[in-house]
């Protein structure tokens, strides 16, 4: 019987400071298990030297394998992209910049010998964010939680175990506008947590600043909910029904107490409010319009421009 392969999917952005550390630790845990392994990297479009660190790392361990995206499409993108080239009975995407602890895959792989197929990482601690980012996110999850059709469990990131046959059933998904976490909690499956405390990157810089953060989120949450769609005709109702009491307040008014002319400042407030209501409205239906458009391009999700494990077959031909 052959041994089950433990894959690990690492999205690499510009991480050239932390890969050495990163896989010296992964690779000695790894090897310690007894379990055989890969290890895919990839390159998403870094611009300092991620890519010749890791083709140097593949070069001195068969176990890994450079896959060189051919641009920065996004860490969504080049998670897809691991998922779909591992090859392994099991799954691990993690983080290159070590927050996501390597030592917790032995806790995985013990989950998933109970018969788990999906592993999460909960952070029970968030101490290493802001208090801008831990209220940023918390405020996000109660939002997307209340309105979308899939609960994304709060603190978990992309940093789990996965069998094959969630892999299969994430590939099912055929969306090219990719929200992992929401995609992973969407198939489902038996899963189990497993708890841990976030540490602060090991190196280098995170990739995720304010404004990239809030597309992310709007991202998640128009990919599971309609919700923002929908608000629009109970508030159109709910509006309608008050001007209309309104209205017949004023008409009462004036039967009984004749024309009172004031009133401009009010009707100013009135429109530009109603004003701004309105393009709200439609500025959400804009964000769903926008997605439906890119969405039927039909445009792949990342393009390959150069994967190891092709370069190594080449070279035995
Ligand atoms: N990443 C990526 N493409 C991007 C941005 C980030 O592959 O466009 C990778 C990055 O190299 C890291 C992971 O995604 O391995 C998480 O990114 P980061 O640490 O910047 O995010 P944070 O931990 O701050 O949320
Ligand atoms: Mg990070």
């Amino acid at each position: 019987m052959t041994l089950p392969t433990i894959s690990i999917v690492c999205p690499c952005h510009n991480e050239q400071e932390v890969l050495h550390a990163f896989t010296d630790k992964i690779v000695g845990i790894l090897s310690e298990s007894t379990f055989t392994y890969e290890i895919l990297f990839v390159n998403d479009g870094s611009t300092d030297d991620t890519l010749a660190v890791i083709r140097d790392l593949a070069s001195n361990n068969s176990n890994i394998r450079l896959i060189n995206l051919s641009r920065n499409f996004g860490k969504e993108a080049a998670l897809t992209a691991g998922l779909d080239l591992a090859q392994g009975d099991v799954i691990i995407p993690i983080d290159a910049d070590l927050q996501d602890p390597p030592e917790l895959i032995h806790d995985f792989l013990l989950e998933w010998q109970k018969g788990y197929d999906v592993v999460v990482a909960k952070r029970v601690d968030r101490s290493s964010d802001t208090l801008a980012k831990k209220i940023t996110a918390n405020l996000f999850y109660r939002f997307h939680n209340t309105i979308a059709d899939v609960e994304i469990p709060d603190n978990v990131g992309d940093f789990r175990l996965i069998t094959r046959r969630v892999v299969s059933a994430i590939q099912l998904l055929p969306e090219n506008q990719r929200f992992m976490k929401g995609i992973f909690s969407w198939v489902g499956f038996k899963t189990s947590v497993v708890e841990y405390s976030r540490q602060p990157r090991a190196a280098g810089e995170s990739s995720f600043n304010g404004w990239r953060l809030w597309n992310f989120a709007l991202e998640g949450i128009t990919s599971f909910s309609t919700a923002p769609l929908r608000v629009w005709l109970y508030l159109g109702f709910f509006v309608s029904a008050i001007s209309f009491l309104f209205g017949a307040s004023i008409i009462l008014k004036t039967m009984l107490f004749g024309v009172d002319i004031p009133g401009y400042a009010s009707l100013l407030i009135i429109v530009l409010f109603f004003g701004g209501i309105q393009l709200i409205g439609l500025g959400v239906m804009g964000e769903y319009i926008g997605r439906l458009y890119m969405e039927s391009k039909r445009r792949p999700v990342y393009i390959i421009e150069e994967d190891s494990a092709d370069t190594k077959n080449d070279a035995g031909d």
